[in-house]
């Protein structure tokens, strides 16, 4: 049985970790370092999305990566200074841009999209939770015949390889369908089996949920290592002392790193810096959430507001908000939307999406200790996997048997050996 467990991280993993340990009878304390729910998990996109299978390192991504590093305001960025103090983790990146181990990730990625799907469905069900949850799909859009065109070969890999199918609307037929958008489009996908919510009441009721069932949450108190015996922690060090437990988990998503020494390896972990503009609803609100492929925006309709987010920059623990990113949202929604978001924002906001070069989160013991379990990695799709990851982690912490195969998620990978190295990044 798990016994007393501190989980490390109050992010949408950390949480859901929390709540399938305390489910299965484990005494948990929840620590953050800041606010709980306050990091990537506050203002993201909120979609749970099984569609989203393919990893980032795909065919032709280093050559598309590479060209962002002379351009100014790209969707995807990448400072030089930061390739070059990381050219291992982008190396690593580069080596899986092809389609094998594109495929290979997509199965692993998919086996916890789906577990988290059905999960989520389950968990809002049984906890009652108001966090605006809609299973309407996800609707792809696209400006241009040549990317829709060139969409349908990434839509037949998904029905193939993934069974993932999505119903095609041509032309007009997407605007007919989703009346918010302009007419004139080239066509849209929409993959009915996601679904979409608020990540920021979602954080509201998983605390409400965590505290009803007797978890403490402590805020404002950073872990910075463990006390240690025979090979295994016996408590987290923290500036207000010593928080002791028989296991632990660490879900600090893209800070994980921070913590390399203790754990005793190198976290495969870059932040990945993203944004968000939440506005109060418009008079012609989109009912779809829509993707806008081409210029990498997402729109988010919720029941309470109205979110416009994306975009990935890869500089460092850079914690600066950019205005100029922030525009990229607005102006690449412009040529789709009948109605732009006007007056102003209620919150703009940026996140460290934790991401590794392959796309896999990393569940897995820490080398440093045998009862502390890493919960950390979750890319772009940390909401969408959160419950899969939760239901994982109380199940190797404890007696169960694991519901999916935790081989893919190992901190070994694919023959590489986890190295011991002290902090880096901030
Ligand atoms: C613009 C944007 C849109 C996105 N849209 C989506 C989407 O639509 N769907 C989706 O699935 N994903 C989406 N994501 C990705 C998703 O937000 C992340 O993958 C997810 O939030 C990661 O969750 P986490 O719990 O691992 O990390 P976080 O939410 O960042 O939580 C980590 C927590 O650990 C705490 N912490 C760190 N270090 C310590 C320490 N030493 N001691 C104590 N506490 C510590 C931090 O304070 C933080 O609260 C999006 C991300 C961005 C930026």
């Amino acid at each position: 049985m798990p016994g007393r467990v501190v989980v490390v991280g109050g992010g949408v993993v950390g949480a859901c970790c929390a709540y399938y340990l305390a489910k299965s009878g484990a005494r948990v304390t929840v620590l953050d370092r800041g606010r709980f729910g306050m990091g990537c998990s506050h203002a993201n996109c909120g979609y749970v999305c099984p569609s989203h299978v393919l990893p980032l390192a795909a065919p032709g991504a280093v050559w598309s990566t590479l060209k962002t590093l002379f351009k100014r305001n790209s969707p995807l960025k990448v400072r030089p200074a930061t390739a070059l103090a990381n050219l291992g983790w982008f190396l690593g990146f580069a080596r899986r841009c092809n389609e094998r181990d594109m495929l290979a990730a997509g199965r692993a990625i998919q086996a916890l999209l789906n577990s988290s799907r059905s999960l989520f469905d389950e968990l809002i069900r049984q906890e009652g939770i108001d966090c605006e949850w809609e299973a309407r799909g996800l609707l792809f859009v696209f400006q241009t015949p040549k990317a829709f065109e060139h969409y349908a070969h990434t839509d037949e890999l998904l029905r193939g390889r993934f069974g993932m199918g999505a119903r095609r609307f041509d032309g007009d037929a997407v605007s007919a369908l989703e009346p918010a958008l302009k007419s004139g489009l080239a066509g849209g996908y929409l993959y009915e089996g996601d679904a979409h919510l608020r990540p920021d009441r979602l954080m509201g009721e998983l605390r409400r949920v965590l505290l009803s069932l007797g978890v403490e949450v402590r805020e404002d108190c950073p872990a910075t290592g463990f006390v240690r015996q025979d090979g295994k922690a016996t408590a987290v060090r923290t500036p207000a002392g010593d928080v002791p437990g028989d296991q632990f988990v660490i879900a600090t998503g893209a800070w994980t790193p921070l913590l390399n020494a203790e754990l005793g390896c190198r976290v495969p972990i870059q932040p990945g810096k993203g944004y968000s503009i939440t506005y109060p609803r418009p008079a012609v609100c989109p009912s779809y959430p829509l993707i806008f492929e081409e210029h990498r925006v997402a729109v988010t309709p919720f029941r309470t507001g109205y979110r416009l987010g994306s975009t990935m920059e890869f500089a460092g623990y850079d914690d600066r908000l950019n205005r100029d990113r922030l525009s990229i949202l607005t102006e690449g929604a412009r040529p789709y939307l009948r109605e732009l978001p006007a007056g102003p924002a209620e919150e703009e906001w940026w996140g460290w999406r934790p991401m590794t070069y392959d796309g896999l989160p990393v569940i897995d013991f820490a080398p440093a200790a045998a009862n502390v379990l890493i919960a950390a990695g979750h890319n772009m799709l940390g909401l969408s996997m959160a419950t899969a990851t939760g239901r994982l982690a109380a199940e190797m912490l404890g007696d169960g048997k694991p519901h999916i195969d935790a081989a893919p998620y190992a901190l070994k990978r694919s023959g590489e050996r986890p190295r011991v190295s002290g902090p880096r990044g901030v």
